[in-house]
């Protein structure tokens, strides 16, 4: 018999660039997870299940063995921290970039190498907070949940640290891009104790996996 396996992953752009992939690799879902309610959905593998959950959730699901594999963003992974997972597969989608912004008319006269003390908002505090350590530099972090980008707009913070895909938002606010961060794509990750105890079925998933990644023939 092969083992059973819980796949975890989110909805939004992890889910709209993920199903492709699962569907190059011969994972299809038996409803759509974009309309269905569902949180776990069958697949046509008897044996692979999808669990559908908030993407910052994925590590712990995955840490704790609530689902065998999951797909989260690098973000997510290097703030969640810790070795508790594997990060087995970089599946190159979900690709954007981890940035500190601020207003255009700041930049004009803003040296980041004379940074000495910042008021950030993120929705990354510990990334954040590493980032400007590792370079002696102090930060006052404001945790938010989304639309960074207003932060700065409304006085709450001077900079943001914040996910870039085309740049667009950023432009629509008046910011822009001061320092790089990290590179960014989905990853699979797997949790330790499956890769032991359902090996075979986990190696055939993420062979599978690996020949849909974007790039690869
Ligand atoms: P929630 O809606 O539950 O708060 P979220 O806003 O993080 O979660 P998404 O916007 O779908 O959900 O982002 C999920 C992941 O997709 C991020 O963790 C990141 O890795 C990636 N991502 C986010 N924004 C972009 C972007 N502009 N371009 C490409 N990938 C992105
Ligand atoms: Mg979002």
């Amino acid at each position: 018999m092969t083992e059973s396996l819980k796949i975890a992953l989110s909805k939004g752009r992890i889910l709209e660039e993920g199903l492709p992939l699962l569907a190059k690799a011969g994972i299809v879902p038996r409803e759509d997870p974009a309309k269905s309610r569902k949180l776990i959905l069958d697949t046509n593998l008897d044996n692979v299940q999808l669990v559908i959950i908030r993407a910052a959730d994925v590590p712990t699901y995955v840490q704790y063995g609530a689902a065998d594999l999951g797909m989260a963003g690098k973000d997510v992974l290097m703030e969640y921290g810790g070795d508790g997972l594997y990060e087995l597969l970089d599946l190159k989608i979900a690709v954007c970039r981890l940035m500190v912004a601020e207003p255009a008319k700041l930049a004009q006269q803003d040296d980041p190498k004379k940074w000495t003390r910042l008021r950030i908002a993120t929705k990354y505090p510990a990334i954040t907070r590493r980032h400007f350590a590792a370079k002696g530099i102090q930060t006052d972090i404001i945790k938010l949940y989304g639309s960074m980008e207003l932060a700065p707009l409304v006085g709450l913070s001077d900079r943001i640290v914040d996910l870039v895909g085309t740049g667009k938002t950023l432009k629509a606010n008046g910011l822009v891009e001061v320092e790089h961060i990290a590179d960014i794509s989905a990853w699979l990750v797997a949790n330790k104790a499956s890769m032991k105890m359902k090996h075979a079925a986990v190696k055939g998933l993420v062979d599978r996996l690996a020949s849909a990644i974007p790039g690869r023939p």
